[in-house]
Parts: structure tokens; sequence; C-alpha cells
């Protein structure tokens, strides 16, 4: 006991630490909402639809009544808010990605994306700006790290446009965009996609200024 304090620091001056720590936890907490960043916009890319699918529900792994068997599926999921944490009401999110063979439902890419996958979804935000897509984890093609895109829509008016990665994928490193976002930015739009209850899941919270 009376273990010498480490790091050769007086007691007294850990235990105010002990006792400051929490209360500048709580500060960091409280500091004004608009310093919330931005999520960061990224290109569009070449292969939003050119036509939405008939079918472009939450729901990519069911297309019309085909259902898509490949790759790994996952939950993805997140919230919209405004620079204050709000939820940003009556917004919508889309996704669009290519199929597990790396092809995207385009002319651009020959149209040869598999007819089972959605490759295109959008859903309304809940009352909490909640959002949720059953997709696959996203998969590498020609020259790019795996990536989902991302459109948030208020109305007809187009609030961002970004591209979500997959944390921890070698890919990420190599790929021209990724590589060149400053570090706070790949820190927005890179997470996990990690197992859980219910399988695969990843988790993206949306910032926007509306
Ligand atoms: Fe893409």
């Amino acid at each position: 006991m009376n273990a010498t304090p480490e790091h050769g620091l007086p007691r007294r001056t850990v235990a105010a630490a002990l006792v400051a720590a929490p209360a500048l936890w709580l500060g960091a907490r409280a500091q004004p909402a608009a310093a919330r960043l931005a999520t960061p916009s990224q290109t569009e890319g070449p292969f939003y639809p050119v036509r939405l699918p008939q079918d472009s529900d939450n729901d990519l792994l069911r297309n019309g009544t085909l259902n898509y068997r490949r790759g790994q599926p996952a939950w993805v999921d997140g919230t919209v808010t405004d620079l204050d944490g709000k939820p940003l009401r009556g917004a919508q999110v889309e996704i669009w990605q290519c199929d597990e063979n790396g092809h995207y439902h385009h002319p651009g890419d020959g149209d040869r994306a598999d007819a089972a996958f959605q490759g295109f979804g959008r859903v309304a935000v809940g009352e909490d700006g909640s959002w949720r897509f059953r997709t696959i984890r996203p998969v590498a093609y020609s020259g790019r790290t795996p990536h989902i895109h991302v459109k948030v829509k208020l109305g007809t008016r187009e609030l961002l446009t970004t591209q979500l990665y997959v944390a921890g994928d070698p890919g990420n490193a190599r790929d021209f965009l990724w590589r060149n976002l400053p570090q706070a930015a790949k820190d927005a739009v890179t997470v996990p996609f990690e197992r859980g209850p219910d399988g695969l899941q990843a988790r993206f919270p949306i910032v926007v200024a509306a």
C-alpha cells in the first residue's frame, strides 16, 4: 500500500487529476454544438443510377422478387443530424454500390451488375434522424478500395454526396481518393464493419449543414 505515485507525481496531484478528469470530459461534451464537423463530401463518381430501379427500398439484397446471396451481408445504419446535433427531419439517405463482382447497375459499367442485387436504395430518416440499409460489405473494384456511395437529400436539395469506407481495409491507403483526405475527414468517413448479434454491422453518423 501507499504505493509511490506513478511518474513521480505528488499523490495530491494524482488525486486532483482523478477528480478533475470527469469534469474535463463533461466540459468537452458540452462544447458549443457548432464545433461538430460536417461529414466531408466526396465525388459522386460515374455510377449514380441513370434510372432509379423499380425496387429502391432499403433492402439491397432483395431486388423485386430476386434474392441476392453473394458477398457478406451487412447492416449499414446511422443518423443524419445538423451541426447542432439535431435530427434532420424529412431527410432522405441514398446509397449505391457495386455488386460482389465489382459491377454497378450503370451503362458506364456495361450494366453488368447482378440482377438480384438492388445496387441502390433510398430511405427517409426516422423522427430521430436514424436510417438503415441491408446490403453487402462493399468490395474493391478497378483501382478503388471498398466503398459505399452516400447521398443525403432534403426535398429536392442535395445536402451531401460522400463515400463510406471500411476501417482497416488494406486497400484504403492505396486509394487515390481516401489517401488524400485529411486525417479528420478519413476518420469521419471510415467505419468498422463488425460482427454483432445481427451479423456484420457498420454505423455511419452523418452530419450536414442544413
Ligand atoms: Fe464507386
